[in-house]
């Protein structure tokens, strides 16, 4: 599905949901796909792009950006601890801190590079033990320790389990943050981003809906 239809969609999905336009980001997930793809969709003027991979990112962003200015890229997927200062050198928002050895390790870099990526906290509402993010029941307690660590903690992201209703777990991302005064909600993926924006998603993840099918 082309860049404008997805863009139209949520331009609908905001409305209906009685949110100002332009209130949702749209994050093209380009993990895997081939490079042609991406740079059509950069030829178009998408600037918001989402990898899972720090190792995969830095194999083809630097060259992206250097051709496309104005790149805001952000980390989707799990990061270690030894790829942490890569990380915050590539990526303007991290989606992906969950656990206090990660949290330091980045308050520890921020120092030093003295700047840091935009964070979120992921959470794994659907407690599944395969899965990253911090338990919803956890999620107070690091979102307050992240903030005494000094990090720009801008929201929360979540995946739901692929087998449940995304909704339940959408208005439990939404419930922990407002709780915790955060804005940002990342959450939504190709299959069910509109019902995310009607329930306060500021950022979507949107990947195969967009690039078609990945090839793995
Ligand atoms: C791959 C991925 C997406 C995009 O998934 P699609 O179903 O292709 O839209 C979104 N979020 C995360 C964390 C991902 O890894």
């Amino acid at each position: 599905m082309p860049l404008d239809d997805i863009k139209s969609r949520i331009a609908k999905a905001e409305e209906k949901a009685g949110r100002a336009p332009g209130s949702v980001q749209l994050i093209a997930v380009s993990k895997v796909q081939p490079n042609e793809r991406v740079a059509a969709v950069l030829e178009q003027g998408h600037r918001c792009f989402g990898e899972n991979k720090v190792q995969e990112a830095a194999g083809k962003w630097p060259d992206f950006r250097a051709q496309f200015p104005g790149v805001d890229l952000h980390l989707i997927g799990p990061l270690q601890t030894n790829k942490a200062r890569q990380a915050m050198e590539l990526f303007d928002s991290i989606h992906s801190v969950d656990r206090p050895k990660l949290a330091k390790t980045l308050a520890r870099l921020a120092q030093e590079l003295g700047k840091c990526p935009d964070l979120f906290v992921q959470v794994n509402t659907g407690e599944e033990p395969q899965k990253a993010g911090v338990l919803p029941a956890e999620a107070d307690a690091f979102i307050a320790e992240c903030r005494e660590l000094d990090l720009p903690v801008r929201g929360l992201m979540c995946i739901p389990p692929v087998d449940e209703e995304a909704s339940l777990h959408f208005a439990l991302l939404a419930k922990i943050a407002a709780r915790n005064g955060l804005d940002g909600l990342s959450m939504g993926m190709s299959s069910d981003f509109e019902k995310a924006i009607a329930l306060g998603a500021t950022h979507v993840r949107v990947g195969s809906a967009i690039f078609g099918e990945r090839s793995y």
